[in-house]
């Protein structure tokens, strides 16, 4: 087992290394074949910092691995890409511990989680590795007179955005807060179509070269209020590459420009574009969960997990309606747990509420798909058995019953609560509405209850004697029944 962790760990270290050397040495090659930008762009420590995010800080071992081979292939001395690689390897850690710390979300779904990530690239890690490297670089003597603090900014500036925009791609790639849609692709495709468009047509269509760039920034909003937190990071991606791309050949509406005002708008939207829509995505996502929790808890007992009363009888009085219009048959079940204020009394209330809990869930297990099962009130369930005779659905709850009271429900101190309930059952006649079958259901559960509970009383809808009922189902054995008047049956394990 731990060889296995071992040997993962390895593998991805190695993959990391290779990964790092190989784009670092395709940014170099690009920067220094077409003297081009692309430099400002450095795509692999925002592999590495993901890397580490997601992989634990052990897979750093990659990045000095790699950093020191591309370090030594672009001319530096042994001791000098030495000294880049242990920092960028330490830049990994710090990034990875602090990430931790702050307690952020690899899903980058919450405003704080975009917030933590972008400060914690442009305010600590990035000086740090700007810093780390340049004093290589003196080591070496090749920093020329007076332009320290250029090379520094620039260091700074474009380690800074390639990882602000390549970790959120691999971190939201690795964990999407949600399911990308075929709708919120499609809608992400049209988006990035239409930057590219304004960024292409700008100067045909006289536009300076703000006012063409500004274009893109209500796009990338709009990527941020309707895609997904992970979308919103590819679209940035595909973004920032653009515009890199056209600025570092002079393109669009790069072309009147110097090569020094390229380089500003370059940094300046990759940075301020993608933390945006970012943002927006994040807060987004954040409103949209509070929203489903909202409407989940309009409508589920937060206690047990079922339906409350309100959306139980609407979803019953449908089926009710259903199944008169169609002519089928439909059951309708009452229970209410017996002599429950004992456990309350006895164990207290947080007991009684786990009793609730258990038994919701047995309920849950015991039904089948199309029924549908409520808490009324208290410790009183409700199920509708749709498509159902009667003698079916007292199959079902003669299950459901024995279920019930065969389980060990843990309390305190090792005792268990063996919780027995007492039901009612009937079924759907032709002018019933939902209420008068349930109330049906209810008075065959008082006669359960008189008749020392922990059993079900049928209730004959279409019966004429007996008033229309009651049939006792003497199911329940004399031992496991509860004697009237005393706690549920306890059994200490
Ligand atoms: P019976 O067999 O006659 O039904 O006896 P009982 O003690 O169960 O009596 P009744 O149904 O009238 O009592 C319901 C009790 O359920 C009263 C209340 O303390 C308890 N109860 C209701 N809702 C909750 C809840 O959410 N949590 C807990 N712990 N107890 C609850
Ligand atoms: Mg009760
Ligand atoms: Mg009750």
């Amino acid at each position: 087992m731990l060889k296995r962790a071992w040997g993962r760990l390895a593998l991805l270290s190695l993959f990391l290394a290779v990964l790092y050397y190989a784009l670092g040495a395709l940014t170099l090659w690009l920067a220094a074949e077409f003297g081009i930008v692309t430099s400002l762009v450095f795509p692999a420590e925002g592999v590495a910092l993901a890397f580490c995010i997601l992989f634990g800080p052990r897979v750093a071992v990659g990045i000095l691995l790699g950093q020191f081979l591309l370090a030594l292939t672009s001319g530096l001395s042994i001791p000098a890409a030495s000294i880049v690689a242990s920092v960028n390897m330490v830049e990994g850690i710090i990034g990875v511990l602090v990430f931790r710390y702050l307690r952020l979300s690899p899903s980058l779904s919450r405003p704080r989680d975009c917030l933590g990530i972008f400060l914690l690239i442009v305010v600590l890690l990035q000086p740090l590795s700007a810093s780390g490297g340049l004093f290589a670089h003196w080591i070496e003597g090749s920093i020329p007179p007076g332009g320290f603090q250029s090379l520094w900014v620039s260091w700074w500036m474009g380690n800074a955005v390639g990882q602000l925009i390549f970790t959120p791609l691999l971190l939201t790639w690795f964990h999407p807060s949600r399911k990308a849609g075929f709708a919120g692709l499609l809608a992400i495709a049209g988006t990035i179509l239409a930057a590219w468009g304004a960024l292409f047509l700008g100067p045909f269509i006289k536009l300076d070269s703000i006012s063409t760039l500004v274009i893109t920034y209500p796009l990338l909003i709009s990527i941020g209020i309707h895609a997904s937190v992970s979308n919103t990071a590819r679209a940035n991606a595909v973004l920032a590459l653009s515009i890199v791309w056209l600025g570092g050949f002079g393109l669009g509406p790069f072309e009147p420009l110097s090569m020094a005002a390229r380089y500003k708008y370059i940094v300046f939207i990759a940075v301020t574009a993608s933390g945006l829509s970012m943002l927006i995505a994040s807060m987004f996502a954040q409103h949209r969960r509070l929203i489903e929790q909202l409407h989940k808890l309009s409508y589920i007992d937060s206690l047990t997990g079922i339906s409350n009363r309100a959306h139980f009888i609407e979803g019953a009085e449908a089926m009710v309606l259903r199944a008169q219009t169609e002519k089928r048959p439909l059951a309708v079940l009452m229970m209410d747990f017996d002599h429950f204020k004992k456990v309350n009394d006895t164990f207290g209330h947080a007991v009684g509420d786990k009793v609730l809990q258990f038994v919701a869930a047995i309920c849950l297990a015991n039904i089948r798909k199309g029924d549908i099962i409520g808490r009324l009130g208290g410790e009183e369930f409700a199920i509708v058995f749709p498509d159902t005779t009667l003698a079916e659905a007292t199959k079902i709850a003669e299950r459901l019953r024995s279920a019930i009271s065969a389980t060990g429900i843990p309390a305190r101190d090792g005792i268990e609560i063996n919780q027995t309930v007492s039901m009612g059952i009937t079924d759907l006649q032709r002018e019933d509405t939902f209420q008068v079958a349930l109330n049906r259901a209810d008075q065959a559960l008082l006669q359960a209850k008189r008749r020392e509970r922990n059993r079900i009383v049928v209730c004959d809808g279409g019966a004429s004697d007996h008033e229309g009922w009651a049939e006792v189902i003497p199911f329940a054995t004399p031992a496991a029944a509860t004697p009237q008047g005393a706690a549920p049956a306890l059994r200490t394990s």
